[in-house]
């Protein structure tokens, strides 16, 4: 079983004698003509990516990953300081619908080390001075 390599190509599961050393293409693809093996492993990329999203899960990590590309342009919208930041400013957060944490890290640390320190008054205190300097102005 060690020894069964997925062919590049077609997709398929195939001893290891059917690869020549070093290829991922397996002998029989490689008897394909460039265009009939392009054709082959268009069809094995779409078949896989079926499957991905076929499944709930598979779903879920496509809809993450489409929200990341967004985030990467426009930012993910900090719900304590209403800055748009980019997905590297927040902790991961595997149950959130984006696997993210809804507040950015620095947010994060400033409402631990208040609430320890002040209670919830003063974490309120501290993210409305920072929604006031945010684009958004609250
Ligand atoms: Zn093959
Ligand atoms: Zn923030």
């Amino acid at each position: 079983m060690s020894n069964a390599i997925v062919c590049l190509c077609c997709g398929q599961d195939k001893p290891s004698y059917d690869f020549r050393p070093g290829h991922q293409i397996c002998t029989l693809c490689d008897t394909l003509s460039a265009a009939e093996a392009t054709i082959m492993a268009r069809a094995t990329f779409s078949a896989q990516h079926k499957f991905m999203t076929a499944t709930k899960d598979g779903r879920r990590q496509a809809r993450i990953a489409a929200k990341l590309v967004s985030y990467e342009t426009t930012g993910k919208r900090c719900t304590a300081c209403h800055c748009p930041k980019p997905p590297s400013a927040y902790n991961k957060c595997a149950p959130a619908p984006d696997g993210l944490q809804p507040i950015c890290r620095g947010c994060n640390e400033l409402r631990v080390a208040s609430i320890k320190n002040g209670g919830l008054t003063a974490w309120r205190t501290i993210r409305a001075a920072l929604r006031a300097s945010s684009p958004e102005g609250r």
